[in-house]
C-alpha cells in the first residue's frame, strides 16, 4: 500500500507544545479535553500563528517523544514493502529539522513533505491511506476515495463518527485496526533464522 503519514498530533502528542507555547508566550492555557473543535478560539489568529511558529523551532521539534508503537508500526509497514509518504503541515523552512528529528527517533519512510496541500499532493501521488487527525483533512481523504484513519482526538470525534474513518486512542489500537480491515498491511517481515555469518535472514509474508 502507499500510505501517507501526518506528523503533529498524529505521530506525536503535540498539542503539549503548543499548549506550552501558549502559555509561555500569552500567559493562556488550552485545555486538551476541552478542543472539540480544530478552530483554537482561545487564541487570537496572530498568537496562534506565532505560538504555531515557535512549536516548529528545531529546539521545539526535539522535544517531541513519538507516541508509543507508532515507530515500529510504521517501520514494520515499511519493512514489508509499503510506501511510507510523511506529510505536514509545517513549513518548508522547518523541513530538514524534521527530517532530522524523523532520523533521530529512527522512522524509516520514503519521502517527507512540507506543504498545506496534503490531500492534493495524496492524490497525485497515487496514496492508498491518510493517517491525519485533521478534520478537515481525513474529510477530504474520504471524498477522494482515499482511506482515512487517525488517532483519537476531542477535535475529531465527531468527523470520525460521521464519517468511515478508522480511529483509535493508540498506535497499537490504531495498527489493529487497519491490519484488520487491509490485507496488504497485515505483511510485517519475519525474522526466520540468522546465516552462519549472523546476518538476519528476512521473510516478507
Ligand atoms: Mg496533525
Amino acid at each position: 500500500m502507499r500510505i501517507a503519514i501526518d506528523i503533529d498530533s498524529t505521530l506525536h502528542h503535540y498539542w503539549d507544545v503548543l499548549s506550552d507555547a501558549a502559555h509561555r508566550r500569552f500567559g493562556i492555557e488550552l485545555p486538551y479535553e476541552e478542543q472539540f473543535s480544530w478552530g483554537i478560539t482561545r487564541l487570537k489568529p496572530e498568537q496562534l500563528d506565532v505560538c504555531i511558529a515557535e512549536t516548529h523551532r528545531e529546539d521545539q521539534i526535539f522535544r517531541s517523544q513519538p507516541y508509543a508503537g507508532a515507530v515500529e508500526t510504521v517501520n514494520a509497514w515499511h519493512e514489508a514493502g509499503h510506501f511510507v509518504h510523511i506529510t505536514t503541515h509545517r513549513p518548508v523552512d522547518a523541513h530538514d529539522a524534521t527530517a532530522k528529528w524523523l532520523a533521530h527517533i529512527g522512522l524509516r519512510h520514503d519521502e517527507l513533505y512540507c506543504s498545506d496541500d496534503k490531500v492534493s499532493r495524496c492524490r497525485q501521488i497515487g496514496i492508498d491511506l491518510l493517517i491525519d487527525d485533521s478534520p478537515e483533512n481525513l474529510r477530504r481523504a474520504v471524498d477522494a476515495g482515499i482511506t482515512a484513519a487517525t488517532i483519537l482526538h476531542p477535535w475529531n470525534r465527531d468527523v470520525v463518527e460521521e464519517e468511515d474513518i478508522l480511529a483509535a486512542t493508540d498506535w497499537a489500537g490504531l495498527a489493529a485496526a487497519l491490519e484488520a480491515r487491509h490485507e496488504p498491511l497485515r505483511r510485517r517481515a519475519a525474522v526466520i533464522g540468522a546465516s552462519p555469518a549472523g546476518n538476519v535472514a528476512l521473510r516478507r509474508t
